[in-house]
């Protein structure tokens, strides 16, 4: 088989949670700063089509795509590095490979032969690596297998990878296999051990190990390389150290210290040179040495998980950087602010998000948020679930509609300001239904919105069911609430301000899912620095 396209896998061993997906983007990062046309890929070894149906808790956040695929967070990681979107296509399951075979067996397409693991389950994903290099539009395609080697689920995945190399060949197909070193206190040690064993496990499927990236709390001496380049079979400039990094950011840094691109280009027969990175350290740079600092409250439900919000905590960083502040995060839980308590809970704060979700729970103390952060004149974000109980809280407060809500909370509530999208009304499957991915929203003049973006047409990704109810734009816009973002077809409510107040915007889209490095989400920007700006109102305040 001849092929342009270059493949590198990226396998993990020893445990879960090494940082595979950090590990691919800055590789992908330093591939893509030499020239090359780089994509990476999620191959995911659970039964789930996709991740949309997951709780929080069991998966982190739901990354949305452009073409309105929902994936796997790592997805973002890729997207925020690369500054290149990334589709359907980037994020494949075990659930989606089985349905596709399934579905050509029931369409007649293998008729006469038995159904099996191997060939047809290896073929498709075989099949599912090579769309992305086949489309022309890549020099190098990373596949990262989630996972960890020696898992049952996994078995199919690496199998698949054995044949891929050996059917492209040397130099087109290399894995890049992910441990851990551990470091053993009461021996004062780092350990080779499980780094060794996870590699023969790799090669009890027939695979070879091209590159170790060694995951360590300490340095690597040269004896521990040249330790597990004997045992591992791989050259000891292919051993890289990955030490702990105070931000992901800093990774490809260090990576392209220990040369992790030089091996892998060598090994995919591709010349390397010297990556332009300017464009990255001037973002570490600023990242790194704020002028100033603010405190922006992150009000949501699965605020106890790190991985929930992923896209909105790198935005913040993204923002940060750009407005050279330093972004401290408050994680406050919805569930446990009230009346009583919001005062104590949020009166510091120099700017409130509330965060996107789905149900009741802890939305009435969202609602607590807006409110106190309405009247006090507080920096406002709402993202999708916030924007609506934005509304909502208006509706209550200001036109005194008691008891106001949305469909979602309360089917039958008197005053749905917040209702089901018409077109989500006979849906009943609850599997990639939702109204997702990008879509067109035009933004009226002379608006917040509109002076933040600095256009008048967008177009941002969606992962929602409920919106605005237009019966009540009328009203709610005569005591003070502007819609001022629509979807052009639909005149669908993407976004609304309260221009008697110094910053408060809610948008029924995810803002956080475009914001990148090189190009930090334009609200993000303005909502730190109108946090930055009352933050310093506040100390003129107090001085005098
Ligand atoms: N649950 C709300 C809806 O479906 C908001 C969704 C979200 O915040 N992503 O419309």
């Amino acid at each position: 088989m001849t092929t342009t396209t270059k493949y590198v896998f990226v396998t993990g061993g020893v445990t879960s949670s090494l940082g595979k997906g950090i590990i691919a983007a800055s590789l992908a990062k330093l591939l893509q700063a030499q020239g090359y046309k780089t994509t990476i890929q999620k191959l995911d070894p659970y039964i789930n089509v996709d991740p949309g149906t997951l709780n929080p808790y069991e998966h982190g956040e739901c990354y949305v795509t452009d073409d309105g695929a929902e994936t796997d967070l790592d997805l973002g990681h890729y997207e925020r590095f690369l500054n290149v979107p990334t589709s359907q296509a980037n994020n494949v399951t075990t659930g989606r490979i089985y349905q596709s075979v399934i579905e050509k067996e029931r369409r007649g397409e293998f008729l006469g032969k038995t159904v099996q693991v191997i060939p047809h389950i290896t073929d498709e994903i075989k099949h599912r690596v090579q769309i992305l290099g086949n489309s022309g539009d890549y020099d190098i395609v990373i596949t990262e297998i989630g996972g960890t080697v020696g898992d049952i689920e996994s078995l199919p995945y690496i199998e698949a990878v054995r044949q891929l190399k050996w059917e492209l060949g040397e130099h087109n197909a290399i894995v890049v296999h992910l441990t851990l070193i551990p470091y053993l206190s009461a021996a004062g040690e780092l350990k080779t051990k499980p780094t060794q064993h996870s590699v023969k496990t790799l090669m009890e499927s027939g695979v070879q190990a091209d590159v170790l990236v060694c995951r360590t709390e300490h340095e690597l001496s040269e004896s521990i390389k040249v330790k597990l380049a004997r045992f591992c079979n791989v050259k000891k400039e292919a051993v890289i150290q990955s030490i702990d990094a105070s931000t992901i950011y800093d990774v490809p840094i260090l990576m392209l210290e220990e040369g992790l691109d030089s091996v892998v280009l060598d090994k995919l027969g591709l010349k390397s040179a010297t990556p332009n990175l300017d464009n990255w350290n001037a973002f570490l740079t600023r990242h790194k040495n704020p002028k100033s600092e603010v405190t922006v409250g992150l009000i949501g439900k699965y605020v106890e998980l790190q991985d929930s919000y992923k896209s909105i905590l790198e935005a913040f960083i993204h923002a940060g950087a750009a407005n050279e502040v330093k972004v401290n995060v408050e994680a406050i839980h919805s569930e446990y602010i009230n009346k009583d308590n919001v005062k104590l809970k949020l009166s510091h704060l120099d700017g409130v998000l509330v965060a996107p979700g789905f149900g009741e729970r802890g939305i009435e103390g969202k609602i607590d948020a807006i409110k106190y952060v309405r009247e006090n004149k507080i920096p406002f974000l709402g993202v999708c679930l916030g924007m609506q109980m934005a509304v909502i809280e208006f509706a209550r407060s200001i036109l005194r509609l008691k008891g106001a809500n949305s469909t979602e909370m309360d089917k039958t509530v008197a005053h749905p300001v917040i209702d089901i999208m018409e077109s989500q009304k006979t849906i009943t499957r609850k599997g990639g239904t939702m109204r997702l991915g990008s879509w067109a929203c035009n933004l009226e003049k002379g608006s917040l919105a509109h002076g933040v973006y600095g256009v008048s047409k967008i177009s941002e990704r969606h992962r929602h069911r409920y919106e605005y109810n237009n019966d009540y734009k009328d009203q709610i816009e005569a005591a003070g609430m502007m819609a001022t973002g629509f979807n052009p077809e639909t005149g669908l409510v993407e976004i609304i301000e309260i221009p008697d107040h110094p910053w408060f915007i809610g948008v029924q889209y995810h803002p956080e899912y475009k914001s990148t490095v090189s190009d930090p989400h334009p609200l993000f920007v303005a909502f730190i620095k109108a946090s930055h700006e009352y933050s310093k109102s506040k100390k003129n305040v107090s001085v005098a």
